[in-house]
């Protein structure tokens, strides 16, 4: 591993599991390979203190992080994710898959990433809104329309990316929609960004299981998390004839072996916050979510979830990963040796950075679209990614990992070649 000095990662930690998936590629990048380096550091990484006066006259501080990955294709572009567990090694990760997917589905960006470390659960909406704007007015001097835009990831949504639009426009006294999306419609955001990651999910499970033989009526699907990510994409395989027979949220496991009723649960999620106590299935324990027989599995919560140990438990023949990193290096091996074909995060959920892309287009065009030039847009941009990676795959006979991260990767360093080293 590389030695950068602010970081210790392990194998499967965040950090790790990226830089054991550039060793992975690093074989099939031809001479660009003499460039690869460059992909094993972030370009720039921002730690920023964030004091706030909390409802009970306490001063509180957060610690937050904006790091970029890579500029080399465009300005800095990923979502911003409050968690308890967030650190600089976990944003960083996230910055490095958000540069690899940019350029996976061909987005003219590099790859970012920001985080907050705390939970949101326990903060007023005041609070909550005095941080993200403390937050936005400290990474201030590294984002911008042109120079890096934030959106949603875990735990933030479109109020506080109105927030963020309005902090970073107050403070350089102008407008400036285009620095962040996932905004709401009328500051700005794009019709379809809401479902657009969990749309990216269906699409590129449907082209996947065409591929396998996996008919969609018959198809058994389980989900981890059932955000926003998660719920769009149970919704839309159900639509389309497959059964959902296992959720998994923050409040528990369920399981129903002849299908839920979609529209039933999301009422029920809607109401209570989480798929837990769900009248229309069976509650099991957590941990026997990862033996439940399925023909697809979505992990569309946090990273880490697929481990070595889990892996070698599962009934299933496909996993798209809706998370970011939710496979390690150790499960992924696992997953190969037992022929479970796995479509990467990269691809998986480039749905939503893809109407992000839409969006920030629209703002600055000031010309807004209808939502199904929108969805006849995305769809194009995923299948035809998809089916890129896929001829890689089985060109190199490798992972559809491997295939995308070579595509990205290619990419990437092609264009770090031709802009050449500065000075
Ligand atoms: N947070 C999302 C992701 O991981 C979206 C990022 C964006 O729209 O910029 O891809």
């Amino acid at each position: 591993m590389p030695n950068l000095s602010f970081v210790t990662p392990t194998r499967n930690s965040p950090w790790g599991t990226y830089l054991s998936q550039i060793d992975a590629v690093e074989p099939y990048l031809g001479k660009l390979a003499r460039w690869v380096e460059t992909l094993r550091r972030p370009k720039r990484a921002l730690i920023v203190d964030i004091p706030v006066e909390l409802d009970n006259g306490t001063i509180a501080h957060y610690e937050g992080y904006r790091v970029q990955h890579s500029l080399t294709r465009g300005p800095g572009k990923g979502g911003v994710r409050y968690h308890p567990d967030v650190t600089l090694e976990e944003v960083m990760a996230l910055s490095a898959w958000m540069t690899i997917k940019n350029a996976a589905v061909n987005l003219p960006y590099g790859g970012a990433k920001g985080g907050i470390r705390i939970d949101p659960k326990q903060c007023s909406l005041k609070e909550l809104e005095k941080i993200t704007r403390r937050y936005t007015s400290e990474i201030g001097i590294i984002i911008g329309p042109q120079q890096d835009i934030p959106a949603p990831d875990v735990n933030t949504n479109g109020q506080i990316m109105a927030w963020m639009m309005d902090t970073y426009s107050m403070n350089v006294g102008a407008t400036a929609t285009g620095v962040v999306t996932g905004k709401p419609i009328p500051l700005g955001g794009s019709l379809g960004r809401v479902a657009a990651t969990g749309r990216g999910v269906f699409v590129v499970g449907r082209e996947a299981m065409r591929r396998l033989n996996i008919g969609m009526d018959s198809a058994r699907i389980a989900v981890q998390g059932f955000g926003n990510v998660g719920s769009v994409a149970a919704k839309m395989f159900a639509a389309h004839g497959a059964k959902i027979v296992a959720v998994q949220d923050h409040t528990g496991t369920i399981h129903n072996d002849s299908g839920m009723d979609m529209s039933a649960l999301l009422e029920h999620v809607a109401q209570t916050g989480g798929v837990g106590g769900f009248k229309g299935a069976d509650k099991i324990d957590n941990e026997n979510f990862w033996d439940v027989k399925t023909d697809v599995l979505i992990p569309a919560a946090l990273e880490g979830q697929i481990t070595a140990e889990r892996a070698r438990r599962l009934h299933t023949r496909l996993v798209l990963e809706g998370a970011n990193g939710p496979t390690t290096p150790d499960g992924d091996q696992v997953l190969a040796e037992r022929n479970i074909v796995v479509v990467p995060d990269v691809i998986a959920n480039a749905g939503g950075v893809t109407v992000s892309y839409f969006e920030w287009v629209q703002d600055f065009s000031s010309f807004f679209w209808t939502e199904d030039e929108i969805n006849v847009r995305l769809d194009q941009i995923i299948i035809g990614a998809f089916k890129g990676i896929w001829e890689t795959h089985e060109k190199h006979k490798i992972s559809l990992r491997t295939a995308a991260f070579t595509v990205a990767c290619t990419r990437v360093l092609q264009a770090r070649e031709e802009r050449g080293l500065y000075p």
